[in-house]
């Protein structure tokens, strides 16, 4: 017996099965590469906070609060609008931020101090990629490319960093529609831009598209064409269950369905294409 409970179920009328384009989120429902950065980038934009003039007289918790908020609320964008929020706060504080850009930087050192390990040893190969990958995602990847599904990556991680880390991850093969990350100059690129984009230049239907994603962003994105939308429930630690969190968020950005990774890979097709 399958276990039934595998696909949660959202919206049962939406229409399925003749998907011809699927776009995908990375990090979080393709790669566990960058697994952990909410704990570099709400410690230290808590930092940044307490350092204020008024940051200093209010309680931690409430600063962790504050910082966890505008996080959450723009994550699946690219990082510079967590930055710029950042900034915005600092100021609100009375303090005099940073350039958004500056603290971009200044994280993203951080992270890869976290993750350098991880990348170091998918370079030399002393670990397999499946340990940083979605439980399915190549059986996943497998299953649409035989299905003559033309598949997108679209990131709000910087672009040179997608690409290098899709390499891998061994999945930059199954992207014959194309790899698209965040470009230095944020106003050029964003999710809502490569699906808006695919969608027109092939006179698509939003029936015929389908995406995947663990953030708010790209499902409002997918469900603003008329497309069908998965949401990823990560627990991108253990890898296991459902996050409960995150199917909150993304049930309230309009998915369709909701499943923890794509480990019951049968059931998932079943649902889609049957
Ligand atoms: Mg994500």
């Amino acid at each position: 017996m399958k276990p039934v409970t595998f696909v949660e179920v959202i919206t049962p009328c939406t229409p399925r099965g003749e998907f011809h384009y699927a776009v995908f989120d990375f990090d979080g429902t393709i790669s566990l590469i960058r697994e952990g950065w909410q704990q570099i980038m709400i410690p230290y934009f808590a930092d940044e906070l307490t350092a204020t003039p008024k940051g200093k007289h209010r309680n931690p918790q409430e600063i962790w609060k504050l910082a966890s908020d505008f996080v959450e609320y723009n994550t699946g964008k690219q990082t510079i609008y967590q930055c710029i929020s950042l900034a915005e706060e600092v100021e609100k504080l009375g303090g005099t931020p940073l350039t958004p850009q500056a603290y971009k930087e200044e994280y993203h050192q951080r992270l890869l101090e976290r993750i350098d390990g991880r990348l170091k040893r998918l370079r030399e190969g002393s670990i397999s990629p499946q340990e940083y990958l979605l439980p399915g995602s190549i059986q996943l990847l497998e299953l649409l490319k035989n299905k003559g599904i033309t598949m997108y990556l679209a990131s709000g991680t910087d672009e040179e960093y997608v690409f290098n880390e899709a390499d891998l991850l061994g999945v930059t093969q199954y992207f014959n529609g194309g790899i698209y990350g965040a470009q230095t100059d944020y106003k050029t690129f964003s999710k809502k831009m490569v699906i808006e984009r695919i969608v027109r230049e092939n006179s698509l239907a939003g029936p015929e598209v389908i995406g995947f994603g663990d953030g708010y962003v790209e499902i409002e994105n997918i469900k603003e064409v008329g497309g069908f939308a998965c949401g990823i429930a990560s627990d991108e630690a253990g890898k296991k269950d459902i996050d409960p969190w995150k199917r909150q968020r993304l049930i309230k950005a309009g998915a369709d369905i909701i499943i923890p990774h794509y480990g019951d890979l049968p059931s998932l097709e079943e649902y889609l294409f049957r």
